[in-house]
């Protein structure tokens, strides 16, 4: 039976050593008081337990049984009511929200480790508190406060779940397109009338009511992404004094059936004339959607690297366990018939893998969720400005990199079983199921290159990647005469050398041909992922090394010996691929990609 333990001691490691989480914290104006060290143990150790013992043990109940769609009712996999039940009473739900509306008012930086705990042992329950939370963000962010008061203290206490429908069967990637119309009625309300698909947990039974934030066009409005509205609208309505009204008419026409996540619902949705309220201004809906995409971009990161790691852990205890050959220099265990399998090179080096790719990515997702807390929580504007730049950048390759080698890592956790990776009862196959999801919802990993290298460095021709130098290289002349940590500061520096040469070689390229910037964009992502873990793996070593005592910063160090000497170098290949440029891509006309 797979297991998952929360990884509270790294937790505590970056938050508390690399990020210095507490002091962050108290320099921020808007989190004086919200919380201390304290505080956040004890939101860790209550998650911790309850992604344990009551997330983990039905996310493969969830995967065989699924959620179920009958007459337009969803009901959610089996155990997972009363998980929601557990969940949302130990206060979780609301964790990062505004305390204005009975939020918690938390930081991301103490966010993120909770949600890689819930994402981590169950993906396919997770997404509803995380759906809640994106449409928590916009609400609270642009709605008025009429709405804001209605409807976000039930939504952060659980009472009532959020989901979020943009996707339509025409229009995914260029929402500019929708179809789902909005008409303004008498009394301030709008009925919407259109079709939205994928909409995930848009319809179940584990709140009383779902509130929806939908796109849709007005009548007169422009043509494209400029033309589009975000709308409120309630499954039920809710009356004047709260309490619930009649049924909207906004209707679950069935549910897919998928490769992963089966256990959470992904929905058909059916306006036929619902009734919704404005959200922000008419035509500015997308950007009432960016607000939330920063941190939903981030927590699909975080969704990537939970499972990772709980596939991570069930990897090692089998590897440990599992007896097949002797080792190369000669028998371990003498008093068996072979040597565990981590005795083997090989193995060891997808063990390893995973170690390097887990903790580089709780440590980097961490970093970009301390800009969003100042982005958020600073009064300085200057300062909040500032980080708002680096999450404007940074994003991208939490989304992208942490989620494509999440999967690297998963499908190595699965290979370490041999066979029984392949096997349901085992659990790994389900982690590589799950997963392949985060690379292609909440805009596919491709886009999130483009978003990357279009509008991030190309866009403001190299100044936000300046700042990203400028902290790397801070931290590389701040490290100046530590000969001990010089081995993981040579590496960080030429790959940032290298990082910043190709940020200005297809800045160049993209002047006169404008498909170099879409050709080099998912490479160049990855170029820049393996530096920036390298700086994560840099921050680590710096504060373990001096502590090798003990075996926890012992292994901090030598995994960080691993990531510098068998991960970092992939960014030569990456390099010279996007050097290769765009032209073989376009060697072949459409009919050439025909092969009978
Ligand atoms: C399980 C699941 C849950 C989901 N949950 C939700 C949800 O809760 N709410 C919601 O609104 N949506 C949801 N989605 C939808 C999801 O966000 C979209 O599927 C995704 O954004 C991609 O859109 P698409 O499927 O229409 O693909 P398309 O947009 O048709 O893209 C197809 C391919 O073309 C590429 N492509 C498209 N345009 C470009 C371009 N300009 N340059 C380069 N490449 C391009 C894409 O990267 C992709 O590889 C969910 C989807 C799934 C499968």
């Amino acid at each position: 039976m797979p297991e998952y333990k929360a990884p509270l001691r790294d937790m505590r490691f970056v938050l508390n050593e690399v990020f210095n989480a507490g002091s962050l914290w108290e320099s921020l104006a808007g989190l004086q008081g919200a919380v201390d060290m304290e505080t956040a143990e004890a939101i860790l150790e209550e998650c911790g337990k309850i992604a344990s013992q009551v997330l983990a043990p039905i996310n493969r109940d969830g995967d065989e049984n699924s959620s179920t769609w009958e007459n337009g009712e969803v009901t959610a996999a089996p155990g997972f009511k009363d998980a929601y039940q557990t969940y949302v009473e130990a206060g979780l739900n609301g964790l990062g929200g505004n305390p204005d509306f009975g939020g918690m008012g938390m930081p991301k930086t103490l966010v993120a480790q909770v949600e890689e705990m819930v994402q981590g042992s169950n993906m396919a329950f997770g997404l509803a508190p995380m759906l809640t939370a994106g449409a928590c963000l916009s609400l609270n962010a642009h709605g008025s406060q009429e709405l804001k008061e209605k409807y976000l203290p039930n939504m952060y206490s659980g009472v009532w779940s959020g989901a979020m429908d943009l996707t339509e069967p025409h229009a995914g990637t260029d929402l500019g397109i929708i179809r789902t119309k909005a008409e303004a009625n008498a009394d301030g309300s709008y009925d919407i009338t259109g079709t939205k698909i994928f909409i995930t947990w848009g319809e179940h039974d584990m709140a009383e009511n779902i509130i929806h934030l939908v796109l849709a066009k007005l009548p007169d409005a422009p043509a494209g992404p400029k033309g589009i509205s975000l709308f409120l609208v309630p499954k039920f309505l809710v009356n004047e004094d709260g309490s619930l009204g009649e049924r909207n008419a906004a209707s679950c026409g069935s549910i897919e059936h998928k490769m992963g996540i089966k256990g959470s619902a992904t929905c058909v949705m059916n306006y036929d004339g619902a009734k919704g309220w404005l959200v922000g201004e008419e035509n500015k809906g997308l950007a009432c959607m960016f607000t939330m995409m920063n941190y939903e971009r981030l927590g699909v990161g975080i969704q990537g690297l939970g499972v990772a790691e709980n596939s991570y852990q069930n990897a090692v205890a089998y590897a440990r366990d599992r007896i097949q050959s002797r080792a190369p220099t000669g028998a371990v265990a003498k008093d068996k018939a072979a040597d565990p399998i981590i005795v083997h090179p090989d193995v060891r080096r997808m063990l390893m893998t995973m170690r390097a790719f887990n903790e580089g990515g709780r440590a980097f997702s961490t970093y970009v969720a301390s800009f969003l807390d100042t982005s958020k929580y600073s009064d300085d504007a200057e300062q909040a400005k500032h980080a708002e730049q680096m999450v404007a950048l940074l994003t991208p390759v939490t989304k992208a990199f942490m989620t494509d080698v999440a999967l690297e890592s998963a499908i190595a956790g699965q290979q370490v079983f041999g066979g029984h990776g392949f096997i349901r009862e085992w659990g790994q196959e389900q982690h590589v199921r799950d997963l392949r999801i985060t690379q292609i919802y909440e805009g596919t990993n491709g886009i999130q290159a483009l978003d990357l290298m279009g509008r991030k460095i190309v866009g403001t021709n190299g100044s936000l990647f300046k700042l990203f130098e400028q902290d790397v290289n801070d931290f590389v002349a701040a490290q100046a005469g530590n000969e001990a940590a010089a081995e993981f500061i040579e590496p960080l520096k030429a790959a940032m050398e290298n990082l910043a040469d190709l940020t200005q070689w297809v800045i160049d390229q993209a002047q006169s041909n404008p498909n170099e910037i879409g050709a080099a964009s998912v490479e160049y992502l990855h170029t820049f992922g393996y530096a920036a873990y390298a700086y994560m793996w840099a921050k680590m070593a710096v504060i373990a090394l001096p502590k090798q005592d003990d075996s926890f910063y012992k292994a901090k160090v030598e995994t960080a010996r691993f990531y510098v000497k068998r991960l970092l170098p992939r960014y030569i290949g990456l390099t010279a691929t996007v050097k290769g440029g765009s032209e073989s891509l376009y060697g072949l006309t459409d009919e050439m990609f025909e092969t009978a």
